[in-house]
């Protein structure tokens, strides 16, 4: 793709969205596969037939969502079903991010992996990766700000997670986002300019 895509990646609670939203501010794209993969199984979603097909009318909401709870608990004590939930999944999120990046008009576009690690697929469609960093005990205790979890499941969560130092092994930038709200925009305001430079230079 020839447009200058910037992946964004970092642990539970470590800032992501923040991180993109401060961006957006400033003008640049934003593509989340977590808000794909929502929509995906929202109301009327494209994955809902598939899901409804392979995993039974439990696991639909009477609204016709995804009922998200009974799913990820069975998928936690059926391992396979996992699998089965990944293939529903995948190339449909890819697919929508796909033609989102190619419908941003925006100078260059951040698109938000959380498991882009992981999931190694989105390698090829970026121009750099942005790790989005922080200490553990801060990323806990956001993490635990933002989400109905227990602190048993947040240090689950971050165990089945790439490490930190694999992460920032991949990056080609790095925010370190360990102090407030305002020093994180500024860091930001700096990259925006770098960022457009580099896609001005791409073209
Ligand atoms: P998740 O992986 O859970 O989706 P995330 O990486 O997208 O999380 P955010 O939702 O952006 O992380 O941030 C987690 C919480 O920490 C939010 O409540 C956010 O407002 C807060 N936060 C992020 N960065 C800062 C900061 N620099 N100063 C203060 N609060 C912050």
């Amino acid at each position: 793709m020839s447009k200058f895509i910037v992946g964004v990646t970092g642990g539970i609670g470590s800032g992501k969205s923040t991180v993109a939203g401060l961006f957006a501010e400033l003008g640049a794209g934003v593509v989340d596969t977590d808000a794909i993969s929502h929509q995906l199984t929202a109301p009327g979603g494209a994955a809902i037939p598939a899901i409804r097909e392979k995993f039974g009318e439990a696991f639909i909401n009477e609204d016709g969502s995804l009922n998200r709870t009974a799913l990820r608990d069975h998928v936690f004590n059926h391992p396979p079903a996992r699998k089965q939930l990944e293939a529903i999944m995948h190339g449909r999120i890819r697919d929508t991010v796909v033609a989102a990046l190619e419908a941003a008009a925006q100078p260059y576009v951040l698109l938000v992996v959380p498991l882009l690690i992981e999931v190694g697929s989105y390698r090829p469609l970026l121009s750099r990766v942005l790790v989005v960093d922080c200490e553990e005990d801060l990323q806990i205790k956001r993490a635990l700000a933002r989400r109905d979890m227990s602190l048993q499941a947040v240090h689950a969560i971050m165990a089945a997670q790439t490490d930190r130092k694999t992460r920032l092994r991949v990056a080609d930038d790095v925010i370190e986002n360990n102090g407030d709200l305002k020093s994180l925009e500024s860091v930001i305001r700096t990259m925006d300019r770098q960022y457009r430079a580099m896609a001005a230079e791409a073209h």
